[in-house]
């Protein structure tokens, strides 16, 4: 479950990794212990890392800083823990474009789990409602819950737009943006 204890990576010929300049499995296993050691302490950085290369290799807008992205404790999808710190799992956090087209800007993305995010695929709300009534038995709850996921973040994007139009720095539509916001970084149970 828990890889922070193990031991920091080895190379099978040098042991701890001092030969990185003559020795590639040296330099793997440095490689290994040093991404570890970001997830850990720095998570928010290995989400943004991912996305950043995503956008690049799909040919996305990106324009995420550090506060742009909020790490929460459960996935708001799924409510399963999230795992940071660890190699690649579905209970990694993975960042999620809420209109994919729009790609990694601000107010555009929420970290969910991957198992969530993968569920959530390209697909379109009435995609992911069908699948929720007629797909696989065993995964039709989760699909519903990616549903009302989606169908919530559409509502927020409203909000969002109608805050937009008002230019007092408090109006009730920002309000209810904030609000909102909040609300949907993290499992609402
Ligand atoms: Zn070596």
């Amino acid at each position: 479950m828990n890889d922070f204890k193990l031991d920091p990576p080895v190379c099978p010929a040098h042991g701890k990794p001092t030969k990185r300049e003559a020795c590639p499995a040296c330099n793997a296993a440095y490689m290994r212990g040093y991404l570890r050691k970001i997830r850990q302490t720095r998570p928010h950085k290995t989400i943004l890392e991912r996305a950043r290369k995503r956008a690049r290799r799909q040919g996305l807008p990106y324009s995420l800083r550090r506060q742009d992205i909020s790490l929460p404790a459960r996935c708001p999808v799924l409510g399963i823990s999230l795992r940071t710190g660890q190699s690649r799992s579905p209970a990694s956090p993975s960042l999620d474009r809420i209109d994919p087209v729009q790609g990694y800007i601000p107010g555009n993305v929420r970290v969910i789990s991957d198992h969530a995010n993968k569920l959530k695929g390209n697909r379109c709300l009435a995609d992911i409602r069908s699948l929720s009534l007629k797909g696989p038995p065993a995964r039709r709850a989760k699909y519903q819950a990616v549903a009302a996921y989606v169908e919530r973040e559409a509502l927020l994007v409203e909000v969002r737009q109608k805050a937009a139009r008002d230019p007092r720095p408090n109006s009730p539509w920002q309000v209810i943006a904030d609000f909102l916001e909040r609300r949907f970084r993290s499992f609402a149970g």
